[in-house]
């Protein structure tokens, strides 16, 4: 393979990918009390019946069904005018296509804080698909993949290498526009533990903007989250690797046992998970059979619910 981060991801073998232990941000602490409404209005958009709003608000919904006041000064950039509370304008299909499902867990307040980098802040019960990287053969791959999740109602996370990014700025734009968030994977995927302090500002600054980092091979300590952190970013990992970038006898990992990976987690690990795949793997065409999957043992996805901007609301609504 002539794609450099393939090559780095084969030199480097297994276990790069480890997950990594939790270190929440201290700065999310700031605005934990106004999460829960948020959260419990994002688990409650699907269904109709909606929790009753916490205490604190009073109780109350205003016309889009959000909690009174906290709801609205928890907003983020990236939630507009006219949209719910979960960021959705009620008007783009549901992923689950009106399936039966398993019911939804209990909204639980202690899930709306601390933030959670392993599951990207994720508190909606949902699974979010992520891909990272960049397919480098085929840069047109990541919007092809783009359009087919959107058609099917799911919006996913993608982590491209910014140095590839930049080069084709109509993809991140399409992605956006295809209702997908775009996070910052770097500027060129270096390990971010072993750069000088200069050097680790200049690949944050040089990846795709946002506020959500995907550190490359998962990997940041308190120094890469406090730079992070400084730079407007949060960690952003993941509960689910699915190996994808993983040779097998000398092959690329194939679809059936990307798939597999997925199926065989745990439900700690769906249940508000994330899931890591690459955009130069099989993984994209494995996300027909995973999704399959995911939906037939009761869980769904991270609904698309059009347009999004650079900024991902806090607490990850999807
Ligand atoms: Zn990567």
């Amino acid at each position: 393979m002539s794609a450099p981060g393939y090559r780095e991801v084969l030199r480097r073998g297994r276990g790069r990918h480890r997950r990594r232990r939790r270190a929440p941000l201290k700065t999310v602490a700031a605005v934990s009390a106004l999460v829960t409404c948020s959260a419990l209005a994002a688990t409650a958009v699907d269904g109709d019946d909606q929790p009753e709003c916490p205490p604190h608000t009073g109780g109350a919904r205003d016309g889009n069904g959000a909690c009174a006041s906290a709801a609205r000064s928890a907003a983020s950039p990236a939630g507009k005018a006219g949209r719910r509370a979960d960021g959705s304008d009620g008007m783009h299909p549901d992923p689950d296509g009106g399936r039966p499902r398993a019911p939804a867990p209990p909204a639980d307040p202690d899930e709306a804080a601390p933030y959670d980098r392993e599951r990207c802040g994720n508190t909606s019960g949902r699974v979010l698909l992520s891909l990272d990287d960049w397919p480098y053969n085929d840069p047109e791959r990541s919007v092809r993949i783009g359009a087919r999740l959107q058609a099917q109602g799911i919006r996913a996370a993608f982590f491209l290498i910014g140095k590839f990014a930049a080069q084709y700025p109509n993809i991140t734009a399409t992605l956006r526009q295809q209702g997908h968030w775009v996070g910052n994977h770097s500027y060129s995927h270096q390990r971010l533990t072993a750069l000088g302090d200069q050097e680790l500002r200049d690949e944050i600054r040089g990846g795709v903007p946002g506020n959500l980092l995907r550190p490359p091979y998962g990997e940041a300590g308190e120094r890469e989250q406090e730079v992070a952190a400084d730079l407007g970013y949060r960690i952003c990992n993941w509960t689910i690797d699915t190996h994808d970038w993983e040779k097998v006898g000398g092959s690329a990992r194939s679809v059936e046992a990307i798939r597999e990976s997925v199926r065989g987690a745990t439900p700690e690990e769906k249940h508000n998970g994330v899931i890591l795949g690459h955009l130069f793997s099989n993984f994209p065409d494995a996300l027909e059979g995973i999704v399959s999957d995911l939906k037939a043992q009761g869980y769904r996805m991270c609904r698309n619910t059009g347009p999004v901007g650079d900024q991902v609301p806090m607490p990850l609504q999807c």
